[in-house]
């Protein structure tokens, strides 16, 4: 199996697409740390994973991040994938938008995704191996009507995994970001079917196809693949 003998963190991975990657991770082989705010929702995926544990993280806290990636490595071992999925979103354009909510979605999406970096990656780079995904979205390829907040988060999201690719270039470790499209899950299920209906695969994702993308750029099999940028979108942003 693919992750035998790994360890992964998996932020938001209590539901939606965080536990469709913490299911499909667990299933060839990883340890997978579930990392959540969502506490009962998050032990009860992490109990029926092998072993699986779950720890409650608030990605906005850097010595909560400090800590769990210490008792993770205590408990499970090192850590060789991250995936920082985690995320929130308040629509509202650039008018109706208020400040507090724009600070927030940049807290979680952008500073919870540099915080996972920047607690991990220097395990990873004294290790000489490891791997961070990073879930970033359609809206940090293009641009949309009321998200401006979101928009701008998912494209720094994009930005940082660039940058972070450089930071490790040498090392062993490989940084990338996945962009979904609309998916099923509580934040993708209220979209307008008009979103996708005029892609050319017309139709809603499936947490587990994106999970397919993020598992491929979490092992060995993208070993030549560095801050790329993997869209799953069915071709909404062509
Ligand atoms: P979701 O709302 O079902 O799951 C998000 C998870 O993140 C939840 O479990 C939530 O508790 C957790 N979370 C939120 N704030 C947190 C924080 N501060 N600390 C720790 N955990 C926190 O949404 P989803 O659709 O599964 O989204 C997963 C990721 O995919 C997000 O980054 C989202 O922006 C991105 N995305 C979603 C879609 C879509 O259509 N669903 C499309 C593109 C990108």
């Amino acid at each position: 199996m693919r992750f035998d003998g790994k360890v992964a963190i998996v932020t938001g991975g209590a539901r939606g697409m965080g536990a469709s990657h913490a299911r499909g991770l667990a299933a060839e082989g990883a340890r997978v740390a579930v990392c959540d705010l969502l506490d009962d929702e998050g032990r009860t995926l992490a109990e029926s994973l092998p072993g699986a544990r779950y720890h409650h993280l608030d990605v906005t806290d850097e010595e909560a991040w400090q800590a769990v990636v210490r008792t993770v490595e205590d408990t499970l071992g090192p850590v060789d994938v991250l995936v920082n999925n985690a995320g929130i979103v308040h629509f509202g354009g650039v008018e109706e938008q208020s400040p507090e909510h724009f600070r927030r979605i940049l807290d979680v999406n952008v500073v919870g995704t540099f915080l996972g970096m920047h607690t991990v990656l220097p395990g990873m780079r004294d290790r000489g191996r490891g791997a961070v995904v990073n879930i970033s979205s359609a809206a940090g390829l293009m641009g949309f009507a009321d998200g401006i907040g979101y928009v701008t988060s998912k494209w720094g999201i994009r930005g940082m995994t660039k940058a972070a690719a450089l930071d490790m270039a040498g090392t062993g470790v490989r940084v990338n970001s996945v962009h979904p499209g609309v998916i099923r899950t509580s934040m993708g299920e209220g979209a307008a079917p008009a979103l996708f209906a005029d892609q050319p695969v017309p139709r809603i994702g499936e947490p587990e196809e994106v999970t397919r993308m993020v598992l491929f750029l979490a092992g060995d099999d993208a070993s030549y693949t560095t801050g790329g940028e993997f869209p799953v979108d069915g071709g909404q942003t062509i």
